[in-house]
């Protein structure tokens, strides 16, 4: 993407700044794509594709390297703003505090649940494969208890997807709002508390939406009980995230909790 493009669309006052940085990343059901720069520079890109593979694969290369070009320039920039020397001897025991605060982050209680949740839902649907067949009448819906409408199809897939979109997403979130406090807890760095608490409000809003999920499937497959334990599994995480971050529901989302225009 040319850099004046960029600047131009940056400027474009139909953008909320940052909306994309506190989102879901699920443009497909997403209610403010109009608003968002990184939705619109996306399709761009898309609607100026090639047909042809390798007209398409050109492009990719192209893309990364014009990527690659843009981060360079922007290294050190980002490096300073970090208050990292990347010539410095330091750099090495940057690196490792870096690895230290990572081990910290997973080790929380909410990222061990998490990644236990990550599990419970692999295992759920690997046991439960099939659940939906591919036909609207297909036998494989036999224990839909008499509900088996087409709407009920479509609001099952839907719950499925939805529990698999926020399953490992949930868990990156919680983990980056966790660097993000550890962070804020040791380094006076400006915003990293609330830059946290925004990542762990977007994990909060996952966690309600996939209980929500589970809660309809199992509506649907009373026989299929053992959802019980994902919903368990989340409603645990839930109370561990807000313990652990007591402002994160209170966070304003460019947009999304600021009704379309920035504070
Ligand atoms: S704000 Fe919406 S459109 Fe923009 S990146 Fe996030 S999900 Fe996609």
């Amino acid at each position: 993407m040319d850099p004046d493009r960029m600047d131009e669309l940056a400027r474009d006052p139909r953008f909320i700044p940052g909306i994309y940085n506190y989102c879901d990343q699920w443009c497909e059901r997403c209610t403010f794509t109009g608003r968002c720069m990184n939705y619109a520079l996306a399709r761009e890109e898309e609607s100026g594709e090639s047909s042809s593979q390798d007209a398409e694969n050109e492009a990719f290369w192209n893309k990364l390297h014009e990527t690659f070009d843009a981060t360079i320039g922007r290294l050190e920039e980002v490096a300073e703003e970090m208050d990292i020397d990347l010539d410095d001897e330091g750099f090495d025991e940057d690196l490792r505090e870096q690895e230290e605060i990572r081990e910290t982050a997973h080790s929380q209680p909410f990222s061990r649940t998490a990644m236990r949740y990550i599990d419970v839902v692999e295992q759920w649907l690997q046991s439960h494969e099939g659940l939906i067949g591919d036909e609207p009448d297909s036998s494989s819906r036999g224990d839909l208890h008499g509900r088996g409408t087409g709407d009920d199809v479509a609001g099952i897939q839907d719950c499925l997807e939805v529990i698999r979109w926020y399953q490992h997403q949930i868990w990156v979130k919680l983990c980056r709002a966790a660097t993000g406090a550890i962070r804020a807890a040791t380094e006076d760095m400006e915003g990293m508390q609330e830059d946290a608490d925004g990542s762990a409000k977007v994990a909060i809003l996952g966690i309600e939406r996939s209980i929500a999920a589970w809660a309809t499937l199992l509506d649907h497959f009373p026989d299929h009980e053992d959802a019980i334990f994902a919903m368990g599994t989340l409603k645990r995480l839930l109370r561990q995230t807000e313990a652990a971050f007591p402002n994160a529901r209170a966070f304003r989302r460019p947009g999304f909790d600021t009704g379309g225009g920035t504070d």
